[in-house]
């Protein structure tokens, strides 16, 4: 049977903390904030993130160090950066063994069309396997994570932002951009510096369960003891699409001049990985919500995508191929 859906979002009965007053209208929803108040403040961001990029740009090798999915956000946001802001970008993706062959050629056109140097980061699948699998069947994260992600997705990120943050540190690259909707990520949290004791504890979180599966195999994506020396220069995270206008559309007609194709191959929710599907299918059968709800739910709360398609986008059959490559890559029956 269907869930029950709010009448104004997408969030269904099954969403952790969700209650309805008598319209049908979820919580978030009757919580969140009015339009005028957000507009404000994203003009607000776009004038702080003017001047921090006037402060920074040209002090080091690289302004900044874009986490590079070869998905429409990313490929939006490292166009942004390059072209609106001229920052000099390096791209960095992580290959998870599960990156579709179109958003390998995707990736190559956009770096190449933006003149933009990038890297290609493939760890050791025999160890992000061991972490998969394990993901597939146990939630090793505090709970919150899985209101917004798969546990499978959260251990993958953790990996790409931790071992961002490395090279960033390492290269003394000021700003750490990443691609978030405005649904994924709230403005608030658009524009922040990394704290090093923050750093720490948030690793904390996230290192310790993968340590216990992985071992020392997992270190070099982390940061170690020296980073937090005093010696490095802790950089900005930014994620620019909550400040700027965002419309899947328009993202889509922008992109396709830098050769960017969508993949045929992957689900509804995602324009680059083949692992989502298959994550997706294992959230929804623990949970009873699909990992996505949280973030669809922001973007047509927020007017940036219509109920019907964020409707559409959770209803859709998961990717069938998809889900069968990743159990069989994966080992798992
Ligand atoms: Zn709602």
């Amino acid at each position: 049977m269907t869930p029950r859906v709010c009448a104004n979002c997408v969030l269904p009965e099954t969403f952790p903390r969700i209650r309805f007053d008598e319209h049908g209208t979820c919580n978030f929803c009757l919580d969140s904030q009015d339009k005028g108040s957000r507009e404000k403040k994203a003009a607000d961001y776009r004038e702080k993130f003017k001047r921090l990029v006037s402060d920074y740009k040209g002090k080091s090798g690289y302004d900044a160090l874009m986490c590079y999915s070869g998905g429409k956000d990313s490929t939006y946001t490292l166009a942004v950066l390059k072209e609106t802001y001229g920052l000099n970008v390096l791209a960095v993706t992580l290959d998870n063994g599960f990156v579709s062959n179109q958003a390998s050629q995707n990736i190559h056109n956009v770096v190449e069309r933006l003149g933009i140097d990038h890297i290609f980061f493939k760890p050791s699948f025999h160890v992000l396997a061991k972490i998969f699998r394990t993901c597939a069947t146990r939630d090793i994260f505090p709970p919150k994570t899985l209101e917004r992600a798969s546990t499978i997705c959260t251990s993958c990120m953790a990996i790409v932002k931790s071992s961002a943050l490395r090279l960033a540190l390492e290269k003394d690259i000021p700003f750490v951009a990443f691609g978030w909707s405005p649904g994924q990520a709230p403005i608030t949290s658009s524009i922040m510096r990394n704290n090093p004791d923050m750093v720490r504890m948030m690793q904390k979180t996230l290192f310790d369960p993968l340590y216990k599966i992985a071992g020392d195999d997992i270190k070099p994506y982390f940061l170690e003891e020296k980073h937090f020396s005093g010696d490095y220069h802790f950089p900005y995270n930014i994620h620019p699409l909550a400040f700027l206008d965002y419309s899947e559309d328009d993202i889509y007609r922008d992109i396709s001049r830098l050769g960017w194709e969508a993949p045929k191959d992957v689900d509804a929710n995602s324009t680059n990985c083949l692992l989502n599907s298959f994550a997706n299918v294992v959230h929804v059968d623990r949970f009873g919500f699909h990992p996505y709800a949280f973030e669809l739910a922001n973007l047509v709360r927020e007017g940036y995508l219509d109920r019907s398609s964020a409707l559409d986008k959770l209803r859709r059959m998961e990717n069938p191929e998809a889900t069968a490559l990743a159990r069989e890559r994966l080992g798992i029956a």
